[in-house]
């Protein structure tokens, strides 16, 4: 399952990215500056199978062409088993519905208010909603907040489903306007159309290179400004491959590693709260092609200069 998994053998997941660079002696046949990679972290799968490094399971999984073809068709297939419903969608967990938006939408209201204060915007608000599902965060959260959504969703009785939610509107001035029924890994946005990408529990779906290239084509989809949201489920380390739909769940460092070699900046994250115990953490992150500013702090110079006690 996706978005909700209980991963018992997570507790037994080995070396890590980190640990494993803290482990190494001074006998270690690595030069000690050598930096290890997400590719080096090593992972599990839903089965509890442990694998060395993330390129094992990669190649694994998708290493010819014919792989990487099974590996997307098993993705949908699995979901175009499931309900068109929140329940379906979720997984069984229909009451994170609720902590999930409402943790949502304080961060989205923040970033809002920081990149674009209504009394200097003179645009309307376009956000696109990947890989959708049934249209549930759009319906519940970013129509409510941008005057244009798209939706993108490769199963089309999800996107049927969106369609039949969604197209009504919220208001004559917020309406879902595209349904797009495509993967990730195919879309490419139209140029400058949108102030937000939201992308929810979907991203797992991609290998670690159609990730790279999806952000970097989808760059050119963010106005002046704009910015990705990427909310998703979290390993403990390394990764935990999920043998039924087809997706892997990365660690924040993997995860991490990933948005720098898009090119692209934490500008803020936050730590889902109030979901069950048993499932994996969750953390939204807004992602900049911009490095944010840093502060200089300035000492003043009567601060620098004044005298200390000497004890
Ligand atoms: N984001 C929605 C749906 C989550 S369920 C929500 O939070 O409610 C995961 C969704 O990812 C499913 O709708 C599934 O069809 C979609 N998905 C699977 N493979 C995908 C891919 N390659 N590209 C985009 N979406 C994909």
């Amino acid at each position: 399952m996706l978005c909700c998994c209980w991963v018992p053998s997570q507790s037994l997941l080995s070396i890590t990215a980190a640990s494993s660079s803290s482990s190494h002696s001074p006998l270690s046949s690595f030069p000690s500056t050598r930096k290890l990679s997400c590719m080096d972290s090593a992972g599990t799968d839903s089965d509890g199978r442990q694998y060395q490094t993330a390129g094992e399971m990669w190649s694994e999984q998708t290493g010819d062409p014919n792989k990487k073809t099974q590996w997307y068709h098993c993705g949908v297939s699995y979901w175009e088993g499931v309900n068109a419903t929140v329940d379906g969608v979720l997984g069984g967990y229909a009451n994170v519905n609720e902590p999930d938006i409402s943790c949502s939408e304080d961060f989205l209201k923040i970033l809002l208010a920081e990149r674009f204060p209504g009394d200097v915007r003179n645009q309307p608000l376009v956000a696109l909603d990947c890989g959708s599902g049934i249209g549930r965060v759009t319906k519940n959260l970013l129509i409510r907040y941008f005057n244009e959504v798209d939706l993108l969703e490769p199963v089309s009785h999800f996107l049927e489903a969106a369609r039949e939610t969604s197209a009504p509107g919220y208001s004559d001035m917020h309406k879902a306007v595209n349904f797009y029924c495509v993967p990730l890994q195919d879309f490419t946005p139209d140029t400058g159309r949108y102030d937000v990408i939201w992308v929810q529990w979907c991203i797992g779906h991609l290998t670690d290179d159609d990730f790279i290239s999806f952000f970097n084509r989808a760059k050119v989809g963010l106005k002046p400004g704009g910015l990705f949201v990427l909310k998703e489920n979290i390993a403990r380390s390394g990764f935990v491959l999920d043998n039924e739909d087809r997706s892997v769940t990365r660690s924040d460092s993997y995860f991490k590693e990933l948005f720098s070699r898009c090119g692209l900046h934490v500008y803020k994250s936050k730590d889902q709260k109030g979901f069950p115990e048993e499932l994996f953490a969750v953390k939204i992150y807004a992602l900049t092609t911009e490095a944010p500013k840093t502060v200089h702090r300035t000492r003043s110079k009567t601060h620098a200069n004044r005298p200390r006690t000497i004890k």
